[in-house]
């Protein structure tokens, strides 16, 4: 008698444990999922967030100031100067060794390196963390434009310089014979 009580005591507890689970299997069931489908879909990153570096390439002078303050020297920097103008060869930072403190953002004068929200990275080769931030190498095409009126502007400018200077020596030669002609009548 006592096993037949017993059996039916764990046919009870077992419809009793399985209606429970399914109740808060039912509760889900009916919710909106929150699973978020990676990298499909992101969650928002807040603006304050450290991730990836982005250059402001335009704006930015050459001036190694965020080099410098990187306390870990993982940014490095090569243009060639054209006057005024930049050319570019290359802006890399070593995400080997960067530890996203932000020090090289503080000191740009020209507000023109940030931290983005981008903070997926991967890769099978480790040379592909040194990563380039320019978005384009050489001279961007307004600089070009630049330079080319800046050296039309410095050539006319010598030009007439050059012609003042011609024409002085002219009129100091013309001024010269006029008095040799003067001493020879008198
Ligand atoms: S975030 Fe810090 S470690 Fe990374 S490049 Fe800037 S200063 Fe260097
Ligand atoms: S501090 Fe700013 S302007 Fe100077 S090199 Fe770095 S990013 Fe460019």
């Amino acid at each position: 008698m006592k096993a037949v009580q017993n059996y039916v005591k764990n046919v009870v507890d077992s419809v009793k444990t399985t209606l429970v689970g399914m109740r808060i299997t039912g509760k889900y069931l009916l919710q909106k999922p929150i699973t978020v489908q990676y990298p499909d879909e992101r969650l928002p990153i807040p603006n304050r967030y450290r991730g990836i570096h982005y250059l402001e390439q335009e704006k930015c002078i050459d001036c190694l100031a965020c080099a410098r303050a990187c306390p870990i020297d993982c940014i490095e920097m090569d243009a060639i100067r054209h006057g005024k103008e930049l050319e570019w060869v290359s802006f890399t930072l070593d995400y080997q060794k960067c530890m996203f403190c932000e020090l090289c953002v503080y000191p740009c004068p020209k507000d023109c390196i940030h931290m983005g929200t981008e903070f997926a990275f991967t890769t099978y080769d480790r040379s592909e963390f040194v990563h380039d931030l320019l978005s384009y190498k050489g001279m961007s095409r307004d600089a070009k434009v630049r330079m080319v009126e800046a050296e039309a502007k410095k050539k006319a400018k010598d030009e007439a310089k050059a012609a003042k200077k011609a024409a002085e020596a002219a009129a100091e030669g013309e001024a010269a014979a006029d008095d040799a002609k003067g001493d020879g009548e008198g």
